[in-house]
């Protein structure tokens, strides 16, 4: 048994499913899951001493490659001040300075610890904000774990939301309404049926959780129209895209201004680290500013705003980063391309800059019902023969991959080698 297995064996009579995040389970892909002991740059190190090229770079956040070290720095300054205050910091005053500087819409942001806290607490105010109760999510969109977007979509778009999970109360999902991706007329058609009753249309800007999805030309501005004819707040929940599809994330890149903002993954720098922000009016509305209360006891945390701090100023002050990533995107993705070609498959590949996924099926994908036309056990086999040949992906289908610039042009040739190599064994074997 390797080390990683026998980590494994242990790790499930103690905790559940044996991690603390499910797709990290490698469920969808088979096989035991590598029990990761460092990374450095564009690469891996398990428990048994492999070594792999990744394209997870912790589902975002290590977007200037693994061990950077002005962010490395900035933590080692840092914990030397004691770890937690539960009291103001300059450096969470310096955080806030930068978010709005970097993201369009925000004027004023609050920061919190996680991904999912920051969506709980944007429909939080939007509802606050609104005097409305109901919330339009589209399927497929991932918004963390909080028990309103966990509901899957009923059968047809007006039909009510069901709870996804257990413990997700019938009640709850009641509020949640679910239309498709790219689907402008389906959320208008929601809105007519519930007038005056919907606090917020939430969704990623670009999907990741889905796959990499992109939203088709004039989505994201039909939705932005849709919420000011209906005083509708919009929400992008850019956990992902923030700081990644550009400085100001994919509301900078499509030119369209949401009203809030979730903010995660990269923010941190690694750290556990969330934030939601946006117009001023409507942030005024949280606690204690205003009557919607919102807190944390490690929020604004001193070693986490250090590590974040230092990865914004570093994106914020080189913008080469976004055009050497844009590039490697291209590069890699060309290079897909050509194997596809070369080897007669009509894969889906859907990218955008530093984001792409490829889809084990012939459909375009624009939505979560396209998506799951893919072929998983193919993916299964796929991402093995990835992982073999020294590349570790994603194990999931559904995931979107993310490049940092610790790729150089050499590594990405390896990449492609091991695609078309892998494609290559596992479409023979199909
Ligand atoms: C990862 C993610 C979240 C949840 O963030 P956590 O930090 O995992 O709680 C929310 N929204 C999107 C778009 C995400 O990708």
């Amino acid at each position: 048994m390797t080390k990683s297995e026998q980590l494994f064996e242990k790790a499930k009579t103690l905790i559940p499913g044996g991690v603390n995040s499910p797709v990290r389970a490698f469920r969808a892909v088979g096989g035991n899951p590598l029990f990761i002991k460092s990374a450095n740059g564009a690469y891996l190190f398990d428990e048994d001493g492999n070594r792999y090229i990744e394209l997870i770079n912790s589902w975002g956040p290590m977007i200037l490659g693994h061990a950077f070290e002005p962010v490395e720095e900035a933590v080692r300054e840092a914990i030397q001040h004691s770890f937690s205050f539960g009291a103001p910091t300059r450096k969470e005053v310096e955080m806030a300075e930068l978010i709005v500087e970097m993201v369009p819409s925000v004027e004023k942001v609050r920061m919190v610890n996680s991904g999912t806290e920051a969506t709980m607490a944007a429909i939080r105010v939007a509802r606050g904000f609104t005097g409305r109760d109901k919330l339009i999510k589209f399927e497929g969109c991932y918004h963390g774990h909080g028990d309103s977007f966990l509901i899957a979509a009923g059968s047809g778009a007006i039909t009510m939301g069901t709870p996804d999970s257990p413990g997700v109360t019938r009640a709850t999902a009641l509020d949640t309404l679910t239309a498709p991706y790219n689907d402008l007329g389906a959320v208008e058609k929601l809105i007519n049926a519930n007038a005056n009753q919907i606090a917020a249309v939430i969704l990623e800007p670009v999907v990741g959780n889905m796959g990499c999805v992109l939203p088709d030309p004039g989505f994201l501005q039909g939705l932005r129209d849709l919420c000011d004819k209906n005083d509708i707040l919009l929400i992008f929940d850019e956990v992902m895209t923030g700081f990644r599809l550009a400085k100001g994330g994919a509301q900078e890149r499509f030119g369209v201004t949401p009203d809030l903002t979730t903010m995660g993954k990269i923010i941190g720098g690694g750290m556990p680290v969330g934030a939601y922000g946006g117009r001023k009016e409507i942030m005024d509305m949280v606690s204690p500013a205003g009557p919607v209360y919102q807190a944390g006891t490690l929020s604004g945390n001193p070693i986490a705003m250090s590590a974040g701090l230092a990865m914004l100023r570093y994106l914020n002050e080189h913008p080469e980063v976004y055009t050497q990533l844009e590039a490697t995107g291209a590069k890699l993705t060309d290079g897909f391309r050509n194997s596809l070609l070369k080897l007669g498959l009509n894969f889906t590949i859907n990218h955008i800059g530093s984001m792409y996924t490829l889809f084990m099926t012939e459909r375009p994908v624009a939505n979560f019902v396209d998506a799951k036309t893919a072929d998983l056990p193919l993916f299964g086999r796929y991402f093995q023969a990835m992982l073999k040949r020294g590349v570790y992906l994603a194990p999931s289908q559904f995931e979107s991959l993310f490049l940092s610039v610790a790729l150089t042009d050499q590594l990405v040739d390896q990449i492609v080698w091991a695609n078309e190599e892998s494609l290559k064994e596992v479409v023979e074997r199909a």
